[in-house]
């Protein structure tokens, strides 16, 4: 119940229905006021030649002075006719000269305020004129009036405040009013049909409310298939349709996670096995230096010792790489771009691995334009890229085979190409060699081909350079790959 009363549905009804009442209060004041001023000026209007034709009557007893006797006479008379009105002689400044309002009645002032009795007169304002009550100081009430000759200067006026009671009775005029009634009944049922109304519209928002309400919980709980329908185009919609996109993000990102994790299970699984091994191998090399001390030759302990250092050479290879992809993911390594010369920098790498390639017996060259523009890269990091794919092309690309590199300008980028004759990577293969430590032939040595994390770290620092790497493969034919760079200074990293 507690719960109930402060849920949202009952405060917006609450507001609603106080809002209500007071819209109706407002309308029915409205009304009475608009009922009585109606009342009030057709009774003004009613008595607009009373105090004209009552002047007509006085005036032979006033002309020379004011003769009591008959006046007093005609009021009685006209008082038998109509006893509520009140009737006042006034000067030219409105001062009261005489009254006729009934033996009980007092004055409480002696002036009128004669502005509203000239306007009456003129007719300057529109119905219903009030006027001074000279028996209630602060009171107003409709009045008629007419200019009167008093004696042989004076010209003053009759005032004449009729029919009194109705206008101070205004509300209980509206409640014999037909009119007023049926406005009163009108405002109330409206008010009644428009509170039922709303209330059951409230309960409708209100339950989609509930819905979503019900949804988001159990999505909490665990429910993460859980979604709203949408079938509308409002707010609460919207809202719907904002908790389902963002459901869809936290499963997403809550898969991503899941893969990480797993990734990472992975790799130290992996970086385990893969520094176990070559360091197992350096043990047993000097392991049997060790025991077989005397037994060996200088030739024989030689190989042993050169054996240990090849592996420990591997091994801090694979530090050093497993360091750099690290340092790649955590966005450790910022990107220093500058312009350089690709042709330059291909020179470098070919000069480091023509050694290698003439002793495996592999042929390697290059094609670049003769006009090529400055590349802006970062040159260290680029001749990573081509190292690694040099490698990777000498590594698995048998004696005899060619390895070329083709650099092509296209608008503000240049296109490069390494590609071998190599043994080719099957097409099912293709699109796993750049995940970490995937290896297509998982049985080979580790210290005789790489630690599979050459592609991924040429993929990462490709990213960095906005740019990205493709592989084109055939099995037994060859392996290409192609990456794009920004030339100088057409275009910048943002
Ligand atoms: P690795 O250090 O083992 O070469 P990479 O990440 O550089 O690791 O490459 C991943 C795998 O992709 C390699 O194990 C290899 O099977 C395959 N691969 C890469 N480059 C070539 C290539 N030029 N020709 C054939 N296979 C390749």
């Amino acid at each position: 119940m507690k719960k109930f009363l402060r849920s949202f549905y009952v405060k917006l009804s609450a507001v609603f229905l106080v809002l209500l009442l007071l819209m109706g209060a407002v309308q029915v004041w409205i009304s009475i006021r608009a009922a009585r001023d109606f009342q009030v000026a057709a009774d003004q209007t009613l008595n607009l030649e009373l105090a004209a034709s009552i002047a007509s009557e006085f005036e032979p007893s006033l002309r020379d002075s004011i003769d009591m006797a008959a006046i007093e006479h005609m009021i009685h008379y006209m008082m038998v006719i109509n006893p509520k009105i009140e009737i006042y002689l006034l000067d030219g400044a409105g001062k009261i000269l005489a009254f006729f309002a009934g033996p009980e009645k007092k004055l409480q002032t002696q002036s009128v305020d004669l502005e509203p009795v000239r306007s009456f007169i003129e007719g300057t304002r529109p119905f219903p004129i009030l006027g001074d009550d000279p028996r209630h100081t602060g009171r107003k009430k409709i009045f008629s009036a007419a200019p009167l000759r008093i004696g042989k200067q004076t010209n003053g006026y009759l005032y004449v405040v009729a029919e009194s009671e109705q206008y101070d009775a205004a509300a209980s005029a509206l409640r014999q009013s037909y009119i007023g009634q049926t406005v009163v009944k009108g405002i109330l049922i409206s008010i009644v049909v428009t509170g039922i109304l709303g209330l059951i519209l409230f309960g409708v928002t209100t339950r989609r409310l509930h819905r979503i309400t019900k949804v988001v919980q159990d999505f909490e709980k665990g429910k993460l298939n859980e979604r709203i329908p949408v079938t509308r185009q409002d707010e609460i919609s919207y809202l719907a349709a904002s908790f389902n996109k963002l459901a869809d993000t936290i499963v997403a990102n809550m898969d991503e996670l899941r893969k990480t994790d797993q990734l990472r299970r992975e790799l130290v699984a992996n970086v385990s096995h893969d520094l176990r091994n070559p360091l197992a191998s350096i043990k047993g090399y000097l392991e049997t230096i060790q025991l077989k001390d005397e037994q060996l030759n200088p030739r024989e302990r030689q190989k042993y010792i050169d054996a240990a250092l090849q592996v420990s050479g591997m091994l801090e290879n694979l530090i050093e790489q497993l360091f750099q992809l690290s340092r790649l993911d955590a966005e450790q390594i910022e990107l220093q771009p500058e312009p350089f010369s690709l042709a330059d920098l291909l020179q470098d790498v070919f000069m480091k691995f023509t050694p290698l390639a003439e002793k495996k017996g592999v042929h390697l060259s290059a094609s670049l334009p003769k006009q090529l523009p400055q590349t802006y890269a970062d040159i260290g990091l680029i001749e990573r890229v081509l190292s690694n794919l040099l490698d990777n092309a000498l590594r698995y690309t048998p004696s005899g085979g060619k390895i070329s590199v083709e650099i092509v300008h296209v608008g503000n980028r240049v296109s490069i190409k390494v590609s071998d004759t190599g043994q080719g990577i099957k097409q099912e293969e293709l699109p796993l060699i750049f995940d970490r430590f995937y290896r297509v032939e998982k049985s080979r040595s580790r210290t005789t081909g790489g630690a599979g994390l050459g592609l991924a770290i040429a993929q990462k620092i490709l990213e960095l350079h906005q740019s990205s790497i493709s592989v084109e493969s055939q099995l037994k034919v060859g392996t290409s790959f192609s990456f794009q760079l920004n030339t100088w200074p057409k275009t910048a990293y943002s």
